[in-house]
């Protein structure tokens, strides 16, 4: 179902702060969206962004755009390096359990995959050449064999966090030698090797990236100057976003990104959740509280992005209650037994209530009021149905309708039973199986195909591919 759009498809801009019509020249948009940093489990907060990520994917491809997708996985940083040591694991290893988790996660949560995950290690030797070309711009200074950059030669620094810095950018009498940093918002590109630690051999030197530099130099690489969407979680704005502008525009001389979208927190008791805070959970804590997913996804998709979401368990039934509802209702739509003909005015209601959601989803991804939409014809047809009113002609629209709907919020399909692996878990599990065998990691691969068979999944291997089946 493609419905004539009355208003633009548009977007609340945290560059301009303002709301603006979106559109794509070419209709394909080139959008990069931060990851992970996978050095543990994502919490549920981590995942409301990416929640957030797959609706705006979802309602793009809905509203006729084609999508160039790219999301960083940070598998380098200080955190990793710390526990990998403590591990005694190199950083692949290390990095490897927590990237397949995510992915698990994701498949769990119905997050389509991005067209393209770019790992920063695989990108340390682009990611040096541009520093390189920073430093012959003047953008760099060295200390003890880091590369920092000077925000000093960036007018723009603030220009997404609408942070005003013109009073404080360091004076001329700052020595740099004496200092770690010229001026404290510098931030490093580059960091020299410290004792025990991971480093790579560069032409820049030896070390490893800072955190920054990866998100501008994938985004470039795979996506060209100038991205249409770049997304994450309001807590990127400042720093690490105006540090992409900065490194990203100072390379190029073009504008990063022309579209800035950021969603907000995820809160608990009126804080926001985070590792550091101690008040998350994980998305496996809440499945195992016997949860179910299409849940926690509804829930992380009916508060639009740019409010605060206030995370209870309570919250989550309601949310089970409300697919519950609308599952209830595909199933009386399917099991027939209504009086031929048509009910001109539910037919009509059906067409106004596709046209609201696609109204409220249009206007910033406003979920809530799509929402309403749904809920409140799914009242009338009900209240038709108990009254004999709903006839056989008006089942079509308002499946096509559901159908509508669960493009973008997914939730319909009904998930795996408690502790059976969803459909797309094991697809993901196959893919990373068959990723092992072409590396000729054999032992990976048995490992997965064991894990399966633990899990009750038989693996198959014919010629037209991998087939399986539950025990
Ligand atoms: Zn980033």
């Amino acid at each position: 179902m493609r419905l004539p759009a009355l208003m633009p498809l548009r977007f609340y801009n945290t560059l301009t702060q303002q709301v603006e019509n979106f559109t794509a020249s070419d209709g394909v948009v080139r959008m990069y969206t931060c990851g992970p940093t996978v050095y543990d489990y994502a919490h549920i907060g981590n995942f409301r962004t990416f929640t957030f990520v797959d609706l705006l994917r979802k309602w793009l491809r809905s509203s006729g755009f084609r999508l160039d997708h790219v999301m960083n996985v940070t598998d380098v940083d200080d955190k990793i390096i710390r526990n990998a040591v403590a591990q005694d694991k190199t950083l692949a290893d290390y990095t490897r359990i927590y990237t397949e988790a995510f992915l698990e996660d994701c498949a769990t949560l119905r997050l389509e995959r991005p067209e393209r995950l770019a790992p920063a290690t695989e990108h340390i030797g682009e990611m040096a050449s541009a520093i390189g070309r920073l430093a012959e711009t003047g953008h760099t200074y060295q200390t003890d064999g880091s590369v920092y950059f000077r925000i000093s030669t960036f007018p723009g620094y603030g220009k997404l966090s609408h942070n005003d810095f013109s009073g404080n950018l360091s004076g001329a009498r700052v020595d740099v030698d004496e200092y770690e940093k010229a001026d404290a918002r510098d931030f490093a590109l580059w960091k020299a090797p410290k004792e025990g630690e991971p480093f790579w051999d560069t032409p820049i030197g030896r070390g490893r990236p800072g955190w920054h530099i990866e998100c501008s130099v994938m985004a470039i690489q795979y996506l060209g100057d100038t991205l249409d969407i770049h997304a994450g979680g309001v807590d990127l704005i400042f720093p690490h976003h105006e540090n992409e502008i900065a490194q990203s525009e100072s390379l190029t001389g073009k504008p990063f990104a022309r579209f800035w979208l950021h969603a907000e927190f995820l809160m608990v008791e009126g804080q926001k959740m985070s590792k550091s805070l101690g008040n998350y959970f994980t998305l496996r804590d809440v499945v195992a509280r016997g949860y179910q997913p299409e849940a926690i996804r509804y829930l992380l998709a009916s508060v639009p992005y740019r409010k605060q979401l206030n995370f209870t368990f309570d919250g989550l039934k309601s949310a089970a209650t409300a697919i519950d509802r609308l599952r209830n209702f595909k199933l009386r739509l399917e099991g027939g037994g209504f009086a031929e003909g048509s009910n001109g005015q539910l037919a009509t209601r059906a067409a106004q209530a596709a046209q609201a959601f696609s109204d409220g989803m249009d206007d910033d991804l406003n979920t809530a009021e799509a929402l309403a939409a749904v809920f409140e014809y799914v009242r009338e047809a009900n209240s038709a149905m108990d009254a004999g009113e709903f006839r056989r002609d008006n089942v079509p629209g308002a499946l096509a309708f559901l159908e509508y709907f669960d493009s973008v919020f997914d939730v319909l399909k009904p998930g795996a039973r408690a502790g059976e692996l969803a459909d797309a878990q094991v697809e993901e599990m196959i893919a990373a199986r068959a990723a092992a065998k072409k590396a000729r990691d054999f032992p990976g691969a048995d490992r997965i195909r064991q894990e399966l068979l633990d899990q009750g999944i038989v693996l198959e291997d014919t010629k037209g591919g991998v087939r399986w089946k539950r025990k």
